[in-house]
């Protein structure tokens, strides 16, 4: 019962066509009718459209208070790099961020791509299974969760999730990640990342419906996942994604 009012808490409002921005401290006007077992979320990236320019990350700090310091993030842009010699190199986009050690010449490389990552939303999530109060939670609707007021800050989650997804806020001193920005879903916005991409490259939509953009994407594409040797099951998808990624 406590872990449906902590959904209903999450499944909050917009006030004058405006979302009120992060998602679980906020005390919510109820959405009317919002039936999370008619719906199962997820995500589709295309890598051939992402131009790297990380207004997806910037969105999501505004909208879900994440902190403007450099790593701390709910969503992120790598750019890979694969030189002619096979070797590979993986900066963040962030200027912030020191890049690799490693130097190259422009000459060097090979072809080089941006992708897009974020909590994965894994049908079968680690991080799920190693919290030891049950804070973290998956919704009927397929999405994971952080109830930060059960949330002890004791990190099991944060070294379980082997996308490195999470990260411990250091202001309210628990577990932090990607939610699809639940509080906008459940109200029929798109998450604050996909809105404000201006190339589509995140296509987000209801896997139950085969009609949206969504399901469109992945009957059209091969499908990729991170890491699918874990069997975590991620319910974000990639096209045209390489080798070596990981
Ligand atoms: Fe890529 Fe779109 Fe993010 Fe820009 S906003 S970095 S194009 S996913
Ligand atoms: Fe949990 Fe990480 Fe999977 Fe997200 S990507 S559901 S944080 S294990």
């Amino acid at each position: 019962m406590k872990r449906r009012k902590f959904i209903d808490k999450c499944i909050s409002f917009v006030i004058g066509g405006t979302v009120i921005g992060g998602m679980v401290r906020r005390v919510s006007a109820q959405t009317t009718g919002y039936d999370p077992t008619k719906h199962l979320y997820g995500m589709g990236i295309q890598i051939d459209k992402c131009i790297g320019c990380g207004r997806c990350a910037e969105a999501c700090k505004a909208e879900n208070d994440v902190p403007k310091e450099p790593f701390f993030f709910r969503t992120w842009v790598e750019r890979y790099i694969i030189k002619k010699d096979n070797s590979t190199i993986v900066q963040n986009i962030d200027s912030r961020i020191p890049k690799p050690s490693e130097t190259f010449e422009e000459k060097e490389i090979l072809r080089s791509f941006y992708v897009p990552k974020l909590c994965n939303q894994c049908e079968n999530p680690p991080c799920v299974q190693v919290c030891p109060v049950g804070a973290t939670l998956k919704t009927e609707d397929g999405v994971i969760l952080v109830d930060e007021d059960r949330c002890i800050g004791c990190r099991y989650c944060i070294q379980a999730c082997p996308y490195g997804a999470r990260y411990l806020h250091p202001e309210k001193g628990t577990a932090d990640k990607c939610t699809f920005c639940y509080h906008r879903i459940t109200n029929d916005l798109l998450p604050a990342c996909v809105e404000v991409c201006p190339t589509q490259a995140r296509i987000f939509g209801d896997l139950k419906s085969g009609a949206s953009p969504l399901g469109r994407f992945r009957r059209m594409n091969k499908l990729h996942v991170l890491k699918p040797f874990l069997n975590t099951e991620p319910k974000v998808t990639y096209s045209g994604l390489d080798g070596e990624v990981r």
